[in-house]
């Protein structure tokens, strides 16, 4: 049986090792932190509906649904209506619970960098991906993704965001309690971060790629975060790297049919993403009586050029 190492023990780290164990791989994951802190980085964790295709979910790993997202332009409010429906998670429950229900191996080892005695090696290792560097190639672009949590009860069904800068700042309930997070580059932040009162606030922040970085290689590969892929208006990663790792999965252990797969799927996606992004924002801060006040939007995969001009 071909031995398959998966560096991470993240969302995408235990999807994929869970769907390679059902295909018939011997799989070991390897994770850096300790058990207590493996499902505690930094995320909103706020996904389409989509995620129930991958992912099996319990009721108290639902912190609330959201249906909508208010985008304040400078003058004027726009709503999407997100279609399909958001579901904003407890990413350290569904962490903990897929590390529960795992049928392969998973080792906590801060110092492991060598896998050479496995067959295939995965970085699944995050956004500063040990792996991705270990085999020479370039870092992708990075931001930074800062989120504070408050309590304050709120289980309303929509989130704001505001364009920053170089990002977007955005607001979501939570149910028992609300987020507020910023997306900026770390030049940006640096300059905010001094003005700021930190005294009492609970915070963290992680760093998020923008890229598509694939080896070209037969015995490693990467997935998730270590690749770089995040859509490129909101920096969230779960859904687009969930297919990824299916593509992955149902590729295995062809890393040059998988690298295909991956770049026919969200090469243009990405560079139709970017662009829809600038004209988004031009037509929101100049023109905005161009848009109109309610769109449907599909957050994961937008048709946004049909629907942001109004009929
Ligand atoms: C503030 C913030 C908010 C976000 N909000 C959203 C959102 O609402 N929706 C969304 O879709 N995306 C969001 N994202 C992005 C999302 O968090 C990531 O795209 C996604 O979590 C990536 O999952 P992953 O499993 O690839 O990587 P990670 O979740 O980063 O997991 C990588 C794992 O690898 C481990 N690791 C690292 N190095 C090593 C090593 N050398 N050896 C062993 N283990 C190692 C890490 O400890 C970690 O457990 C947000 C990101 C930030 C920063």
């Amino acid at each position: 049986m071909k031995k398959v190492a998966i560096v991470g023990a993240g969302i995408i780290g235990l999807y994929t090792a869970s769907s390679l164990q059902k295909k018939g791989f011997e799989v070991t994951v390897f994770e850096k932190e300790s058990l207590e802190k493996v499902g505690k980085k930094s995320c909103s964790t706020l996904v389409s509906k989509r995620v129930l295709d991958f992912l099996s979910l319990d009721e108290e790993i639902i912190e609330n649904r959201i249906n909508k997202c208010l985008i304040k332009f400078k003058n004027k409010d726009v709503v999407l209506e997100f279609n399909p429906f958001h579901l904003v998670l407890n990413r350290e429950k569904l962490v903990l619970k897929m590390i529960k229900e795992a049928q392969f191996k998973i080792v906590f080892e801060s110092r492991k960098t060598s896998f050479e005695e496995f067959d295939y090696i995965i970085g699944a290792d995050g956004a500063n991906s040990f792996i991705r560097k270990s085999l020479g190639l370039k870092d992708p672009k990075f931001k930074v993704g800062l989120k504070i949590e408050k309590d304050l009860k709120d289980n309303s069904d929509i989130t704001i965001t505001e364009k920053s800068k170089n990002g977007f700042a955005w607001y979501i309930p939570k149910g028992d309690y609300v987020e507020y997070g910023i997306l900026e580059t770390k030049e940006n932040l640096k300059q905010a971060w001094r003005k700021f009162d930190k005294k009492g606030l609970n915070m963290s922040f992680a760093l998020v790629p923008q890229g598509l970085i694939l080896p070209k290689d037969k015995k490693y590969t990467l997935v998730g975060d270590a690749t770089g892929l995040t859509k490129p208006w909101s920096g969230g990663g779960i859904i687009w790297q969930l297919y990824e790792a299916r593509f992955l999965v149902e590729t295995f252990p062809d890393f040059k049919k998988y690298n295909s797969r991956v770049k026919k799927f969200f090469f243009f996606k990405i560079i139709k993403g970017r662009i829809a992004n600038r004209i988004v924002h031009f037509v929101g801060g100049n023109l905005s009586f161009l848009i109109p006040s309610k769109i449907k939007y599909d957050n994961d995969f937008p048709n946004i050029f049909a629907s942001l001009v109004k009929k």
